[in-house]
Order: structure tokens, then sequence, then C-alpha cells
């Protein structure tokens, strides 16, 4: 698995560009910023892009979708939970103090139990709200990898303050979906340093049984 994590943009979204190394097909998720950056990866490691997700509609994550989507032509794909958020764009601009993307086109839901696939890498997509109504997860077990969104980052999970937001949901998602993960597994947050599931399930202080 080709993986190279690129914090883009004023918030450091972590960027994913995943891609496989036979069909050299491949999957970017959350291009907030920076699209010149992500292009550049795609074309070192002479990648074909297929399918590009994001795992949930804040800005410093979608914001470069489009023109992601305009360079390649690979489908956007996100959770329908989120759309209302896409409709904020102008409003989540103004909290970060950036000029609002063009308009943000969603090609394809994605839910819990679907799947996303670049030739022989698969993601199963686990539905994980909280943090926002439609936010999601990507974990491919194969590689035992997990692409967290702003679900969980080391010591720390999202914040449930914004619109769509609710502490009782993430800390259910994490219990339901994200503990149920294999130790071994390789976190990477939407922000911020790698961790593993076992770091998070022995230290993260919202993890911890009551
Ligand atoms: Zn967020």
């Amino acid at each position: 698995m080709i993986h190279e994590i690129l914090p883009v943009g004023r918030l450091q979204c972590n960027c994913s560009v995943i891609g496989d190394e036979s069909s050299r097909e491949a999957i970017v998720v959350d291009p907030g910023d920076d699209i010149d950056d992500v292009l550049a990866l795609i074309r070192k490691h002479n990648l074909q892009l297929k399918q590009i997700v994001v795992t949930h509609a804040h800005i410093d994550h979608v914001g470069g979708a489009m023109k992601l989507r305009a360079a390649t032509g690979a489908p956007i794909l996100l959770n329908q939970n989120d759309y209302a958020l896409l409709k904020m764009m102008d409003i989540q601009a103004a909290w970060i103090g950036v000029a609002p993307p063009e308009k943000i086109e969603i090609d394809q839901n994605v839910g819990q139990s679907d799947r996303v696939q670049a030739g022989g890498l698969i993601a199963d997509v686990l539905h994980t709200p909280g943090h926002s109504e439609g936010s999601i997860c990507l974990y491919f077990p194969a590689e035992q990898k997990l692409i967290a969104g702003d679900t969980l980052f080391a010591g720390s999970i999202g914040r449930t303050d914004l619109p769509g937001g609710s502490f009782d949901k993430i800390i259910r998602s994490l219990h339901e979906k994200i503990l149920a993960l294999p130790d071994e597994t390789v976190v990477v947050p939407g922000h911020g340093p790698l961790t593993t599931i076992a770091e998070e399930r022995e230290h993260n202080p919202f993890l911890q049984k009551q």
C-alpha cells in the first residue's frame, strides 16, 4: 500500500493519498486544501485517482474536493447525513477566516457497510456519527489501518459543539465501531500524529470505562 499523509490548509487536516502498488489505482481522503501538492503526490507515485472520500463535510476536510475532481475526474463520496453541512460552507469559511470554496457537488453517498475500492485495496466504511451526523471512518482490514477523520485523535476525540455534533453519539460510535477494531490497527486521525487502537484503548481519557 502506498500511503502519503499530507497536512493541508490552515487547520492542517491530514489528507491521505492511498495507492495500490500493482494497479496504481488510488483513493484520496479529505482533500481540504493545497490540491496542487496532492496532485504532485499522485504524479510522484504514478497513480490514477479513482475515488475522493470525504470523512465529513467540514471545510478543512472538503474545501479542495471540487478542484481535485476537476483535475482527475474522480467522484466525490460523502455520507448523506452531512449534506446539510455542505450548504453551510459560507458560514464554515467565516469560522476559520478563509474564502468559501465553489459549490461542492457529491457524486455518491457512502454509509455503514459500504466498501471503497482502488485496485486490490479495499476499505470498509464505518458510519461514526458524533463529530457530525455524517462522519465516517475508512478501515482497511488487510492493512489494519483506520482513517479516522475527526472522530478519534491521539489522546482525544472530535469536538461535538458544532452543528450536527453530539457527545453521546461520538462516544457510542467510538465504543461500538472503533474500539471493536484490532489493537494493532494504525489510526490516522484527521489532525495531528498517528496512533493505534491499543494506545487509545488504554490511554485516551474519553475511552475509559465509566
Ligand atoms: Zn471536523
